[in-house]
């Protein structure tokens, strides 16, 4: 059976209202795709198999019985008890009189919201069930995170082991999911290699929890494919309702950004969705300024002014010069709040006849990401946390 059209005929089935619209709606579809629609429709809804070529007379018959059905009683009859007299006694089809077979139409209801592979639901229906949580989490002022995890390097494991070695690999990725959510956690297969959880009851730290034991338990997985064993990780990124947004695309968007993060931050790891929030500080241009060396453990803090300020970077003032390429830390207050801390390199040495030095520094946010993502972490572990 065209599983497509299965899955639309069976919405249609789910959806649609009344017995009328259901019937016009058969009808538009059967314009475009023909019996078939009238065939599936018998298949769904009472489990038998109508021949192709008698499937539209048998729809009409079946028609035609309801509204007999209706002048007989003088009232209304809803198509699937219509439906099950027609056939039951006006055709051959139906030796045994079985309505709806509960079980068959489990098993097709099974397949239109779950992937096959990795037995998580499919994209569609995290979708509804999404837009669903959205409502319910507004009305009862409650909090859910969105997780968006994507495997690392996943065409490498597909060129290396071939397709269906990555499909086990994908498979077992997906039963790790299923046995670490909660049961009120909804986890989908959002893509190729890409899956996404909806936590309910959940905000920005809980969930990082939650994905760090998981991405540690999918760096941990040793995964045998035939006389192969793979080894595979994942990147992870959260944002969460209503912290983060309250607009459902802007949130999956924020959760998706977060990804990126983390592949930008070297992969194997979760990332919070962060906003550039650093562009709106308010600073003073010149004020005294700490920098450190970072990679360089026994290096003096060293006093300077600042002279120029900005989301790439900070050029500084300083009475001793920095190696070129160094990765410094360099503290800068702020006229409310914390200091700012940035990270990045030295990319610019100029000696002054006054014996001063200007020192310019980029930002990398990549360092500052494995940085953030360390002391969280590490946080995380001093609280003794799962
Ligand atoms: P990155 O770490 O940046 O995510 O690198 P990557 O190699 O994983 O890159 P990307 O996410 O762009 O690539 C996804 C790959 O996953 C490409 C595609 O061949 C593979 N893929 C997608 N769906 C399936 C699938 O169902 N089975 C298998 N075996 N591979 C898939
Ligand atoms: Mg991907
Ligand atoms: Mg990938």
């Amino acid at each position: 059976m065209d599983q497509t059209l299965k899955q639309q005929v069976l919405g249609y089935i789910l959806e649609t209202g009344s017995d009328e619209t259901l019937t016009r709606k058969l009808h538009e579809l059967h314009t475009v795709k023909g019996a078939a629609v009238y065939q599936t429709f018998f298949k769904l809804l009472a489990g038998i198999d109508i021949p192709l070529e008698t499937s539209e007379e048998q729809w009409d018959k079946a028609l035609k019985h309801r509204l007999e059905m209706m002048q007989l009683m003088g009232r209304n009859i809803d198509m699937t008890t219509a439906l099950s007299d027609y056939l039951q006694n006006a055709t051959i089809f139906l030796n045994h009189p079985r309505l709806v077979e509960a079980s068959y139409y489990e098993n097709v209801l099974h397949e239109t919201i779950h992937d096959k592979l990795t037995g998580l639901f499919n994209r569609p229906y995290f979708d509804e069930a999404y837009s669903q949580q959205i409502s319910l989490a507004k009305r009862y002022y409650d909090d859910f995170a969105i997780l968006f995890l994507d495997i690392d390097n996943f065409k490498d494991i597909n060129d290396t082991y071939g397709h269906a070695a990555g499909d086990e690999a994908l498979r077992q990725i997906g039963e790790i999911i299923n046995q670490q959510k909660r049961d009120s956690d909804i986890a989908a297969r959002y893509g190729g290699e890409e899956f996404v959880l909806l936590l309910t009851h959940t905000d920005n730290i809980s969930g990082f929890i939650f994905a760090e034991r998981l991405r540690l338990a999918v760096e941990n997985l040793k995964i045998y494919y035939h006389d192969q064993c793979m080894k595979v990780t994942i990147s992870g990124g959260i944002a969460s309702f209503p912290f983060n947004s309250e607009n459902p695309e802007q949130l999956l968007q924020m959760a998706d950004n977060a990804v990126y993060f983390s592949k930008g931050a070297g992969k194997n790891r979760i990332s919070h969705f962060k906003k550039e929030k650093r562009r709106y500080l308010r600073v003073k241009i010149h004020q005294p300024i700490l920098a450190k060396e970072l990679d360089f453990s026994n290096s003096e803090t060293f006093s300077g002014t600042s002279k120029d300020i900005c989301v790439g970077g900070i050029l500084f003032e300083n009475d001793a010069p920095l190696p070129l390429g160094a990765l410094i830390k360099v503290k800068v207050p702020v006229s409310e709040g914390p200091p700012m801390i940035l990270i990045g390199t030295v990319v610019r040495v100029e000696s002054h006849e006054n014996g001063q030095y200007d020192i310019g520094m980029t930002t990398s946010f990549k360092e500052m990401d494995k940085i953030a993502n360390n002391e969280i972490g590490s946080i995380l572990r001093s609280e003794n946390l799962p």
